[in-house]
C-alpha cells in the first residue's frame, strides 16, 4: 500500500515511519510513504502557498492551485482530507481503506485549504476528534498508522486484530501481566488457574463491564448487552 502525504512539513511524517513496527513494514515493503510538498508545484510567487481570505477573515488559507496541482500528478489514488468538519474517524474505515493500495492524505495548515479542492479533488473528509490542532500532519499519521496495521503482515500476529478493542463493538478486557500481585493488587484468580473457557467468558463479561463504564455511547449501540 503506497501513502501520499501532501505536506508542507515532510520532515514532520518520515521520522514516525522510521521506526518500530511501521518502520519495519516501510523496510518490508509492506507500506511505502511518500511525502510531497506543495510548495514545489506553486506559480505564486516568492514560492507563496497560502493567500488571504476572499471575503476576509482572519488568518492564511492554503491555496486550490499548488495543492490541485500536487494531487494531479499522483495518478490513481483515494484522495483524503484531514479537517475538523470531516465524519469522525473509526476502526471501520481504518479496516476498510486497509483493501485500498494507494491513499493521499492532504494535510491542511493555516486555517485549512480552500473549499474548491475538496469540491473538485477530495473523496472523503475525516477529522479525529472534537478539537482543533494546528496542522493536518498528526491527524493524517494517525489515520496511516490505524490502516497500515490492518494490512496483512504489518503486525507480527495478524490475529491480535481480533481481540482488539472496537472488535463487536466493545472495548477490550482489562489485560494484566506478570507479577500476579503487584503493590497489593491481586491479578483475577481465574487468569491464573488456566481454565481457557473459564478465562474467555470472564473476558467477555469484563468487556462489556468496561464498556458500559467507559463508553456508554458504544454499549447503547450493542444488539443485545449480556449485562
Ligand atoms: N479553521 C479550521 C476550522 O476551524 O475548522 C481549523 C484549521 S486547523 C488550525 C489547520 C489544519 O489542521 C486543518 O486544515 C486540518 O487539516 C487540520 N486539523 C485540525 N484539527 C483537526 C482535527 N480535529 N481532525 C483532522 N484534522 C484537523
Amino acid at each position: 500500500m503506497k501513502f501520499n502525504f501532501i505536506t508542507l512539513f515532510p520532515n514532520l511524517i518520515t521520522p514516525y515511519f522510521s521506526d518500530s513496527i511501521l518502520g519495519k513494514a516501510v523496510k518490508n515493503g509492506i507500506i511505502e510513504i511518500n511525502c510531497i510538498n506543495p510548495r514545489n508545484y506553486t506559480k505564486q510567487k516568492h514560492n507563496k502557498v497560502d493567500e488571504y481570505m476572499i471575503g476576509g477573515g482572519a488568518g492564511l488559507l492554503m491555496s486550490a492551485q499548488p495543492l490541485c496541482d500536487t494531487i494531479d500528478t499522483l495518478g490513481d489514488t483515494h484522495i483524503i482530507y484531514l479537517t475538523p468538519a470531516g465524519k469522525k474517524f473509526n476502526q471501520n474505515d481504518a479496516k476498510r481503506l486497509s483493501k485500498l493500495k494507494n491513499i493521499t492524505f492532504i494535510c491542511g495548515r493555516y486555517e485549512g485549504i480552500d473549499e474548491r479542492v475538496v469540491e473538485s479533488r477530495v473523496n472523503e473528509v475525516f477529522c479525529i476528534g472534537d478539537f482543533i490542532l494546528t496542522g493536518g500532519e498528526l491527524a493524517a499519521m494517525s489515520l496511516c498508522d490505524a490502516i497500515s496495521r490492518n494490512i496483512y503482515g504489518v503486525l507480527g500476529n495478524f490475529n491480535s486484530l481480533n481481540i482488539e478493542s472496537f472488535e463487536g463493538g466493545v472495548l477490550e478486557a482489562p489485560s494484566f501481566t506478570k507479577p500476579n500481585i503487584f503493590n497489593g493488587l491481586l491479578a483475577p484468580s481465574a487468569f491464573l488457574k488456566g481454565n481457557h473457557s473459564i478465562i474467555f467468558a470472564l473476558k467477555n463479561h469484563m468487556a462489556l463491564c468496561k464498556t458500559r463504564f467507559f463508553r456508554p455511547d458504544l454499549y447503547q449501540t450493542l444488539k443485545s448487552p449480556k449485562l
